[in-house]
């Protein structure tokens, strides 16, 4: 039987000591704030938007959101990332994902000023991770390491899996795990034997998108398996793990909800710390 590893309990705590800091910011005067820009109506980003509004008031972190119509064209996007970039009393910038088809997110990611890039998706901040230099690290990989540590297992030595080669995901957490000494293999959709090889893993990392892809097959003895897969499947978020087959057999294991997500967005507010205190 596994132990749950308690995302939304670790989140908590250390926003704890997030808010602790930010009151220390404020009382030097220095209020940390961050914009989000969200381009269109879908309903899903609308909800991410809200939830790191929400979760940014709970540390006095202040946040706008800035609401742009779906029609917006990627040069009038541009022109309010520049804006925001000059703009000295906005440490952090997050464009929530995905764009409407007729932006470039690249060029707009580009865009941010890099030590505003709260997000950690600029491509100096992936060759700086690339390199160990990493002062903005991706919010999602971030966190995961956070989950990994908690458990308090070694990762140094031991063979890690990471299922999925996102860069927002499935890259960065796999150069973080290779810093961290563990070896690591990178798989994916044209991944040959991947129950085999997964089952070879002590740290296995999913984020595929595929509800309840991974079963007991997929998972060594006693593994530690971080799922990090969102899908809504008839209103509920269900994860790439099939949770109650594999949780007799791994020794750790995240909830989906309540393990990735919460940390996902603690990791943001932390960014939006580094970046007000002007660490970069
Ligand atoms: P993505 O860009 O769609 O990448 C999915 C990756 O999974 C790809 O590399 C793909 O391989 C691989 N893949 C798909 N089907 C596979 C299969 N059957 N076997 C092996 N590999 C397979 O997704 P993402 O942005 O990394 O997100 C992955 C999941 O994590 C999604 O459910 C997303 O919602 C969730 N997510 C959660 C958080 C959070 O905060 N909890 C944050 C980010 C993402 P190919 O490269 O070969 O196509």
């Amino acid at each position: 039987m596994s132990i749950i590893i308690d995302g939304k309990a670790i989140s908590k705590r250390i926003r704890e000591s997030i808010k602790r800091k930010v009151d220390e910011c404020k009382m030097n005067g220095l209020i940390p704030n961050l914009s989000v820009v969200l381009v269109g109506e879908d309903p899903a980003s609308k909800v991410y938007a809200r939830n790191k509004q929400k979760a940014c008031k709970e540390v006095g972190i202040k946040s706008t959101v800035v609401k742009l119509e779906e029609n917006t064209s990627e040069q009038e996007l541009l022109e309010i990332i520049y804006r925001l970039n000059q703009d000295n009393t906005i440490h952090g910038i997050l464009v929530q994902l995905p764009l409407p088809n007729h932006i470039d997110e690249k060029r707009i990611i580009n865009a941010i000023d890099l030590s505003k890039d709260v997000d950690g998706f600029h491509p100096m901040h992936s060759g700086m991770l690339m390199n160990g230099q990493a002062i903005l690290e991706p919010c999602t990989p971030k966190g995961i390491i956070r989950l990994i540590e908690e458990t308090k297992q070694n990762i140094e030595g031991k063979n890690a899996v990471v299922i999925g080669r996102s860069n927002i995901v499935g890259k960065p957490v796999a150069i973080m795990l290779l810093q961290k000494n563990a070896t690591v293999t990178i798989a994916h959709s044209r991944t040959e034997n991947l129950a085999k090889l997964a089952s070879t893993a002590d740290i296995l990392v999913v984020a595929i998108g595929k509800p309840r892809f991974i079963d007991r097959n997929y998972v060594k003895e006693g593994a530690i398996v971080i799922d990090v897969g969102i899908t809504s499947v008839n209103g509920a978020l269900v994860g790439d793990v099939d949770f109650d087959d594999v949780k007799e057999k791994a020794g750790y294991i995240t909830p989906v909800p309540g393990g990735v997500g919460p940390m996902t967005i603690t990791m943001l507010l932390e960014n939006t710390l580094i970046a007000a205190k002007g660490a970069i």
